[in-house]
């Protein structure tokens, strides 16, 4: 399974189960958590990814060895990825 710099491994949707260990794979909730999904936390059917938001943040993460997953970036213009930022 391909993995990008960040070590995320890219999914084209949510893995049933972790490929390293077979371990559960939950939904990583950003923002600020409401006590509803504190409790699904306490659960582990989410994991709570901090109020912090950025580009290519993983969406999944297994509950197991921590891996994480997401879906790779579309860009709508090539050249995006192409030309470095200023
Ligand atoms: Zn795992």
């Amino acid at each position: 399974m391909e993995k990008d710099s960040n070590n995320i491994y890219l999914v084209d949707r949510k893995p049933r189960k972790c490929p390293c260990c077979g371990g559960k794979v939950v939904p990583i909730l950003y923002g600020e958590p409401s006590s509803e999904a504190f409790e699904k936390a306490d659960r582990g059917e989410i994991v709570l990814g901090g109020c912090i938001i950025f580009a290519d943040m993983p969406e999944y993460q297994c509950t197991g060895c921590g891996a994480q997953f997401r879906k790779p970036i579309i860009y709508r213009n090539p050249e995006d990825v192409l030309k470095p930022k200023r």
